[in-house]
């Protein structure tokens, strides 16, 4: 179960690692509600968190939450003893908002400086659920929690990838309907290049080779041949001679 879960935390601290450009050391804002519970449930806040934050966080808080908690009064003192010792980002507010506020107001705007935030404010949870990039951490019973990446980051992060890959995308669908053009006309021919290829086979082509190949030698020898019949029309010439021989009285008769 245990192991369980640090692969759910693994996973999600991952995903905002690799959406939102969140690394090491995290900033974590504490608010008073997440110091209170974290006092009921005996969780020391220093020990615990950065064990979920790969040992590597600062924890914040701001005056605002700081003043916001010590007006809670007595029963809020504890945590107020607690949230006033974390370090105080200035978060720009004057005159003190309440502490939804002004967290609120430190991550709008796409969490630019990537805080995390850990509270137990139901409400404001749910407001920073509506809010792209923004780890939320609370404490589930005594488990410091990293809650599951809301629908709205997890969106963005979608987008993000389309737009990263959006200029490819278009491109893609281009190419796309460019290949099946092109595939349409290729394909045949594709086809048909594999059957030169089939048919370049080294032993069908040999035989295609060979097979010319005597033909010219087989003219070469019926030249030769012929050369040949025709050096014994020459050797004839004996016959000739002989016909000579037999014609020489007839021509040298009248002679
Ligand atoms: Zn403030």
């Amino acid at each position: 179960m245990k192991i369980q879960r640090q692969k759910k935390l693994k996973k999600r601290l991952e995903f905002f690692k690799n959406n939102f450009g969140f690394n090491t050391p995290y900033s974590l804002i504490v608010d008073g509600t997440f110091c209170f519970a974290a006092l009921s449930h005996k969780v020391n806040i220093r020990e615990q968190i950065p064990k979920i934050l790969e040992d590597n966080v600062k924890i914040l808080t701001t005056p605002c939450i700081v003043t916001e908690t010590e007006k809670m009064g007595p029963a809020l003192y504890g945590a107020f003893t607690i949230v006033k010792q974390f370090a105080h980002h200035q978060c720009g507010h004057d005159v003190a908002v309440n502490g939804a506020k002004c967290v609120r107001s430190m991550v709008k705007g796409g969490n630019k400086s990537k805080y995390a935030v850990a509270t137990q404010d139901q409400a404001l949870r749910a407001q920073l659920r509506t809010m792209p990039g923004v780890p939320i951490l609370y404490l589930h019973n005594s488990a410091p929690t990293l809650e599951k990446p809301p629908e709205v980051s997890t969106e963005r992060a979608g987008r993000r990838e389309a737009d990263r890959v959006g200029l490819s995308e278009d491109q893609r669908q281009t190419i796309a309907s460019l290949k099946r053009r092109l595939l349409g006309e290729t394909e045949p021919t594709l086809r048909r290049s594999r059957k030169t290829a089939k048919g370049a086979n080294p032993l069908s082509r040999r035989r295609k080779q060979a097979a010319p190949a005597p033909e010219p030698a087989e003219e070469a020898t019926a030249g030769r041949s012929r050369r040949r019949r025709r050096v014994r029309v020459h050797v004839a010439a004996h016959v000739k001679e002989e016909l000579a021989r037999r014609r020489s009285p007839t021509v040298g008769g009248p002679t």
